[in-house]
């Protein structure tokens, strides 16, 4: 053939032509298009443009092992070894309870949201930042609806279209589909153990003619690895000297395990240069749908614009309840309880890695968040590895969502899964990396 078409394209044209009336059955002869003029037939049934939309919109498809992923993590007696959010019992259901009887006897409002948030929730946003030094006032709050939708905001309603966005190579998974349904075009940067290397910034900046960076640089996702108090110094002097922007997704910053990281960037941004976004969803409730984005107040404002078009603001519910939350005092409380929980459930996939994987594969220790990224060192096919482990009821995260290059990662997180599960998955794992090398190097 001389042109590629997409299966999907003349499947859409069949129906097209077929709702129009203008395919015809030729017995033996298969199928042909009725010659004549195009006029709308008012017998034909004509489908749906929806029927046809598999490949259209902004929005690129998930792929395929991430669909998988969703919904598997929805099923039971499945061991989520690779999940991002905390175990249902590190969460605090009873607190959930109290918060929501208070809520029901102040009768507190349940009317369609301010657009930057309910002003409660954005003076104990900045409150919270304040704790990690970031100056910010209710007004530089914008309250969205998980940090990601800040990421959709961000590119529709701040950055033109095409432009060039630096990340982190590998860089969190639903952040690259944000950035490329909105049609920017992302540049990953490598990293080593102190995080993204921040030195060729400034060239990397004037090579793709990039205005923006987004990064992730506490506990970052998926490698786990923080970036050092000298990068972070750099990163901003860089950026300051080739007009770089930042996104800087502090998902992850409260949840140090070991020692406290070193400070946000934010805390050390005086020009408005750095927009912070924040979520409740990795120490207090993922489904409570609640983040913010922090930044100049003019900025702030053309966001919270945007999102009134786009949903009219994030439940109320949710922010009323995150409001009680974060000014009772309990939240601080909640997150000693979990780092320590966190430190025992990484201490103990470090352990069980140490004696099943030291052979195959390298990691680093990290200080806090929920990743482990370890790298095998045999060849093994990163989907037949997914597929063989979750034929054994383990859910992996594979490091070709991250980078669509990688071929030897696993985002492995210590976050869902109990001690005793990852006592039955990893020396299980071990087994299935190990068949499977084997059959590569006897295939090769
Ligand atoms: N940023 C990073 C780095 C994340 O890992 C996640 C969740 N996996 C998010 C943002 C989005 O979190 P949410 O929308 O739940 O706030």
């Amino acid at each position: 053939a001389l042109f590629g078409v997409n299966r999907s394209t003349v499947a859409a044209a069949l129906n097209l032509l077929s709702a129009s009336g203008l395919l015809e059955g030729n017995r033996g002869g298969g199928t042909v298009v009725r010659s004549g003029p195009l006029e709308p037939s008012t017998s034909a049934v004509k489908a749906p443009i929806w029927m046809n939309a598999a490949d259209e919109g902004i929005h690129y498809p998930n792929l395929p092992v991430i669909q998988t992923i969703n919904r598997m993590e929805a099923a039971s007696g499945v061991i989520r070894l690779g999940t991002g959010e905390l175990s249902p019992e590190l969460l605090p259901h009873g607190s959930y309870n109290q918060l929501l009887a208070e809520l029901s006897r102040c009768r507190r409002r349940l009317s369609y949201p301010e657009p930057q948030g309910c002003p409660q929730l954005r003076e104990a946003i900045a409150r919270h930042a304040a704790a990690d030094g970031i100056r910010a006032s209710a007004a530089s709050v914008l309250v969205v609806s998980g940090s990601l939708q800040a990421l959709h905001l961000i590119s529709v309603g701040l950055l033109p279209r095409g432009a060039a966005i630096l990340t982190e190579k590998p860089s969190y998974l639903y952040s690259i589909h944000a950035f490329q349904s909105a049609g920017m075009k992302l540049i990953g940067l490598p990293m080593d153990k102190e995080g993204l290397q921040t030195e060729k910034l400034a060239d990397a900046a004037a090579a793709y003619s990039a205005s923006l960076l987004y990064t992730n640089p506490t506990f970052h996702n998926p490698t786990g690895r923080t970036m050092s108090m000298e990068r972070r110094m750099q990163l901003l002097e860089q950026a300051r000297a080739s007009g770089l922007s930042i996104i800087e997704d502090g998902a992850y910053n409260e949840l140090w395990i070991d020692h406290e990281p070193p400070p946000a960037l934010k805390s050390l941004d005086s020009e408005g240069r750095v927009l912070y976004t924040g979520t409740l969803s990795k120490s207090f409730s993922p489904g409570l749908r609640i983040g913010w984005v922090i930044g100049p107040e003019p900025v702030i404002g053309r966001l919270a614009d945007i999102k009134m078009q786009m949903d009219y603001g994030s439940s109320m519910l949710s922010q009323e309840t995150a409001a009680l939350w974060l000014s009772s005092g309990r939240h601080e409380a909640h997150l000693v309880h979990i780092r320590s929980r966190l430190r025992e459930r990484r201490d103990h996939l470090l352990e069980l890695l140490h004696r099943f994987f030291l052979d195959i594969a390298e990691w680093d220790k990290p200080s806090g968040g929920f990743y482990i990224w370890i790298k095998l060192t045999v060849t093994v096919p990163l989907r037949a590895l997914f597929e063989a482990a979750l034929a054994e009821g383990i859910l992996l995260n594979p490091g070709d969502l991250y980078d669509r290059n990688d071929r030897q990662h696993l985002r492995l997180s210590y976050a869902y899964a109990s001690a005793a599960e990852m006592n039955g998955a990893v020396p299980a794992l071990s087994a299935i990396v190990r068949r499977l090398a084997k059959t590569e190097r006897q295939e090769s």
